[in-house]
């Protein structure tokens, strides 16, 4: 078995029997992406060099001592290309320092290793508007990963990494997670520090682990969670033991149902591993319970109007000036907007522009003052059925994944295919994608997952279901 085959809990016991070495981890790793990725498209790129020097340091005795994670392209390891797989950082921004994930990944032993691609600036659900490169889905190389996150998730599913960070600001860790076949795992907002991240939509932004295996999903959320003093947003509360609940007996929670997640526009199929998921979750003492979540229709446009917003603000430092290309011209207001006409993709740019409509005085009190309003009926929703219930479970994705080029010209179409992972973002609440089958798709077995949203800081309480549901 190559290393990259392996979940991080078979990497640690093969390096424990003294099987493996984390630069023989490292060399057959690569070798696998040099192998596999080619088609894929997984990967921006990776530095075997670097890490290896890191490898020759790694203390074994670490929770994640010597272990290989690949890491989505616009979260700043130093030393290394960020793009966010945009031409505007492509070949002229180098992290010069880490974030605050990666700091921590290090001090738990952890060994960066690989960039994953992803949608421009994580603007996206399919990975089509990465600016440098297509990624495919491992499953049916016709079709897309998911995005935004799709390389991260792409990587572990075709076992050229052991375990990968993605980040969710609409859904973009669970949506691939759920069609890659991998479990994705978005934290409460605030449990993971968001510096050293290149900034989306700021108030919706989560950092969060892709793995093979709900265990490493606690291992690794144990690992990057917890406070930060670069991060005023990051929650100080004490990290609970993610791991120790993993094994622990489900009978007696209730699990609520939205009726509004489970009506038009399911697709059939997805619909019927979902059902069978939560039935198996009642065979194991789990009480199903409907619930409703009202505002769920409105979570799309809100989404739209906050994320954008945001964006349009935080994209501004790339103009070639601050960041990013740097166009050629006469005058000043020249390089402006030729760097930006020049590096930023369609997406990026019609996010920004929409963004600094809905800012713009005259439309500011009709569009983005509503929207927040929403926002909070919508956190409420979550609120009053979490009275009821311990957990939600839900489809993550209303299809499996999608032909390349299906949606690419219509993004309407695209930004419905986020109907079931926003409203987790704009509440700020956790969630995970576990996979639950597959369904039969033109003679491929395309993944299903299974999206089960928690409290806030209820992540202990997901893992420990997700966990459950996984091994039985
Ligand atoms: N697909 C959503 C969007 O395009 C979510 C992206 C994300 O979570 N980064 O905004």
């Amino acid at each position: 078995m190559n290393a990259a085959d392996f979940s991080i809990a078979q990497l640690k016991s093969a390096y424990a029997s003294g099987d493996l070495s984390p630069e023989d981890a490292l060399r057959s790793i690569a070798s696998s992406i040099d192998a596999k990725d080619g088609d894929i498209g997984g990967y921006l790129s990776y530095d075997l060099d670097l890490a290896l020097a890191d490898a020759a340091k790694a203390d074994l005795s670490l929770p994640l001592g010597g272990v290989p994670i690949a890491i989505k392209d616009l979260i700043n390891v130093e030393g290394h290309p960020c793009s966010c797989a945009s031409k505007m950082l492509e070949g002229t921004y180098q992290s010069p320092y880490d974030a605050t994930v990666v700091k921590k990944l290090r001090a738990a032993g952890a060994i960066p290793f690989g960039r994953t691609n992803m949608d421009e600036f994580a603007m996206g659900s399919s990975n089509e508007n990465s600016g440098i490169k297509p990624c495919r889905n491992p499953h049916d190389l016709d079709r897309i990963p998911g995005g935004s996150s799709g390389g991260s998730a792409a990587v572990v599913a075709a076992n050229t990494a052991v375990a990968s960070l993605g980040t969710d600001t609409g859904g973009s860790i669970r949506q691939p997670a759920s069609l890659c076949g991998v479990v994705g795992l978005k934290p409460t907002y605030g449990r993971v520090s968001r510096y050293g991240l290149v900034a989306f939509a700021s108030s919706l932004d989560q950092c969060g682990p892709m793995t093979k295996t709900v265990a490493d999903s606690a291992l690794l959320l144990q690992t990057i969670a917890g406070s930060c003093d670069r991060d005023s947003t990051c929650l100080a509360n004490e990290v609970p033991d993610y791991t120790s609940v993993l094994g622990e007996d489900i009978a007696g929670l209730k699990i609520g149902l939205p009726k509004e997640y489970f009506a038009k526009g399911l697709d059939p199929a997805v619909k019927e591993k979902v059902e069978a998921a939560i039935k198996q979750l009642e065979s194991l003492g789990a009480t199903p319970v409907e619930v409703s979540l009202p505002n769920t229709e409105h979570a799309v446009a809100t989404y739209y109007i906050i994320a954008t917003a945001e964006a349009s603000a935080n994209l501004a430092r790339f103009d070639g000036v601050r960041y990013g290309h740097r166009a050629e011209s006469d005058d000043l207001i020249g390089v402006y907007e030729d760097s930006r006409e020049e590096g930023l993709g369609a997406e990026v740019k019609r996010r920004i522009i929409l963004g600094t409509y809905v800012l713009s005085s005259g439309y500011y009190d009709a569009y983005y003052l509503r929207a927040q309003k929403v926002r909070t009926l919508i956190r409420q929703d979550f609120m009053n059925a979490f009275e009821e219930v311990d957990l939600i479970a839900s489809p993550v994705s209303p299809t499996p994944a999608f032909k390349a080029g299906e949606k690419a010209s219509d993004p309407l179409s695209m930004y419905l295919a986020d109907i079931y992972t926003i409203s987790a973002n704009l509440a700020g609440i956790c969630g995970i994608s576990v996979p639950c089958g597959t369904v039969d798709v033109e003679g491929k077995a395309l993944p299903v997952g299974l999206q089960l949203l928690g409290k806030p800081l209820g992540e202990s309480k997901l893992l420990k279901v997700a966990h459950a549901y996984e091994v039985s």
